[in-house]
């Protein structure tokens, strides 16, 4: 499947994938043998004692087997081989099986376009637990600890950086809680209608039932993210955020195993109000194992959108970059207006406005705010076709904008990296940060998408969300589709290029602003300033008084360098 169209070799990148940072062993790891076991190894638990630890959790123990098999003898299947491969790059093929997930570079050649049968599972976990209480959790949690092995947490395996991937694990599969409902909610800082979804619950299915009962919830592009795992531990941004603020912001209570098996329920005012902190876009993955989050929910009414793409054809290079700087200048006037946009660039000369969103104004109002920019593309002669549309509801316009349910539009096999930027860069430096996606945008395979924030001051209770992310008027990541259709050498030297050149490039115009977690790269070696800034001191003492043996682990989590990952998977102390 081919999803960019140009592509080159790059000559001499030095290529050195599934090896994560192990730096200063911060994350002071207390006691137990130095490396993880992994199948093979004489201490790897037996047959009989994985035999006990599935009638423990029900018989929801599974023995993980690659979705990818279908496509190699001895259990090849023309229709089912078909079905994977055309659906690998997307999110659905794998939230729907228990250990597979979307990174490419974790997969390791576990993919269905190998010319003979892999191996090894490459980075695949080994056993599944499908997690359906908090009983299940902690006799994963027992397991892992007592026989030395690693421990992964996936839900729907979206995550960019490879953080659900865990080579050896014993997997937790948190996809089948689905519990749902809506509260009356009372607290020293909320009144109000809340949802709680467990901890498997996606976008989709949380918007539903909140648009059934006249109301909505945050929530990212795609609509198949799971909510209350990767997507609002790491903050989770979307078209309401400049409304409401982040999805961190929204959360009132999580529902959490902790390493030591207690289940307790972290809120900002009871004795764990330092883990509803840390939860509260810390980082997924570290803290615990949720189970459920609570999170508030608000009235809906209309959404108003514009939407439309444009080419650099018949106008100048220059001038189609243009665009972009003057979009950016106008960035601050329409958060103030209550807007929010997401913008994707692609091969350098197309401006997709997926969308500039006003929730609960009409469609005057957008003409208003969106026209001044709509007469400098007439001043430059761009060649344009605004469609302007109001819908009765937020899931209507949710399911028009990012739609097809469940699945959404975007495929999630890619690689990035991803900077904020803050307002005093569009105000004096605006045309550097052009040039700068310019020179990023004209040069590789990669989309730039741009999501805005201008996020309303915040009034709720502290959370981890870093000041830079709260200041920043626009995300910007970039993004470099998985092509499987061509070696994967050049693959991975591309995505060299997006860590070694591209990311210096967007780093040099926003000087210290830091980049999202969650659509950051798992290789990039400033990840602590860069996806937590000034919480990470405050995140670590939480880590190690919630988790003191250091069991959860999530490449560039909080107390990651505790941990080494070889290029087999092995996990060592640092
Ligand atoms: C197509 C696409 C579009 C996206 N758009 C947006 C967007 O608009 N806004 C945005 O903010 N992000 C967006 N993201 C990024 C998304 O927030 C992350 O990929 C996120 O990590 C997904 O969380 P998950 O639980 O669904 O995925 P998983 O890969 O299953 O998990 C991600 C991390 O969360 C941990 N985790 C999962 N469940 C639990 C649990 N119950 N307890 C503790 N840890 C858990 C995992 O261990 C892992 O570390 C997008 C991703 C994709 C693929």
């Amino acid at each position: 499947m081919v999803l960019f169209s140009h592509t080159k070799t790059l000559i001499g990148a030095s290529v050195l994938i599934g090896l994560a940072a192990a730096s200063a062993p911060d994350g002071k790891p207390t006691k137990g043998p130095s490396c993880r076991y992994l199948p093979g190894d004489a201490k790897w638990p037996s047959i009989k004692e994985w035999n006990h630890l599935n009638k423990t959790v029900g018989g929801r123990l599974s023995k993980t087997v690659s979705i990818a098999d279908v496509c190699y003898e001895p259990t090849y299947n023309a229709e089912k081989c078909a079905a994977v491969s055309a659906g690998w790059a997307f999110t659905d093929t794998h939230v729907r099986d228990p250990a597979s997930f979307t990174n490419p570079i974790y997969q390791n050649r576990t993919d269905p376009f190998q010319t003979s049968r892999p191996t090894s599972l490459g980075h695949l976990p080994v056993y599944n637990i499908d997690v359906r209480s908090a009983r299940d959790v902690a006799a994963g949690i027992k397991f892992a600890q007592k026989n030395n092995i690693r421990l992964t947490i996936k839900n729907t395996g979206h995550d960019f950086l490879g953080k659900s991937a865990g080579a050896g694990a014993l997997n937790l599969w948190t996809h089948n809680l689905k519990s749902l409902s809506i509260l009356d909610y009372k607290s020293k800082h909320y009144r109000g209608k809340a949802i709680r979804m467990g901890a498997g619950v996606q976008g989709f299915e949380a918007f539903s039932l909140a648009a059934q009962n006249g109301l909505r919830v945050t929530g990212g592009s795609c609509p198949s993210v799971g909510l209350a795992g990767g997507y609002t531990q790491g903050g989770g941004h979307g078209v309401l955020n400049n409304k409401y603020g982040l999805s961190a912001d929204q959360v009132l209570e999580w529902e959490v195993v902790l390493a030591d098996g207690r289940h307790v329920v972290a809120t900002p005012t009871n004795q764990h109000k330092d883990l509803y902190w840390a939860l509260s876009g810390g980082g997924p993955g570290t803290f615990g194992v949720v189970l459920s989050m609570t999170t508030k929910a608000h009235p809906d009414g209309i959404v108003s959108v514009v939407s439309f793409t444009f080419t650099d054809a018949g106008i100048s290079r220059d001038d189609f970059w243009s665009t972009l700087t003057a979009f950016h200048a106008g960035l601050n006037t329409i958060h103030g207006a209550g807007g929010q946009a997401i913008v994707t660039i692609a091969n350098g000369n197309t401006f997709i406005l997926n969308g500039v969103t006003f929730p609960d104004r009409d469609e005057s109002h957008v003409r208003q705010q969106i026209a001044p920019w709509l007469a400098f593309l007439d001043s430059k002669g761009v060649t344009y076709t605004p469609t302007f549309t109001t819908y009765p509801s937020y899931f209507e316009f949710y399911q028009a904008l990012f739609g097809p349910l469940p699945n959404g539009l975007f495929p999630s096999a890619q690689l990035s990296v991803s900077r904020l930027v803050l307002p005093e860069v569009i105000e004096k430096n605006n045309t550097a940060l052009t040039n700068a996606l310019r020179k990023v945008g004209e040069s590789g395979p990669f989309f730039l998408a741009l999501s805005s924030l201008g996020l309303p001051k915040h009034t709720g209770p502290a959370n981890a969300v870093p000041e830079n992310f709260r200041r920043a008027e626009t995300l910007w990541v970039t993004t470099l589709p998985w092509d499987f259709s061509i070696p994967r050498e050049e693959m991975e030297a591309w995505g060299e290029d997006l860590l070694n050149r591209v990311l210096p490039i967007m780093e040099e115009v926003t000087p210290g602003a830091g980049g999202y977690g969650n659509e950051g790269n798992a290789r990039q070696v400033d990840w602590k300033e860069a996806f937590y800034g000034e919480t990470y001191a405050e995140l670590l003492r939480v880590k190690r008084k919630y988790d003191r043996e250091n069991l959860f682990y999530a490449v560039t989590g909080v107390g990651s360098e505790g941990w080494g990952v070889g290029g087999d998977g092995r996990m060592c102390r640092a």
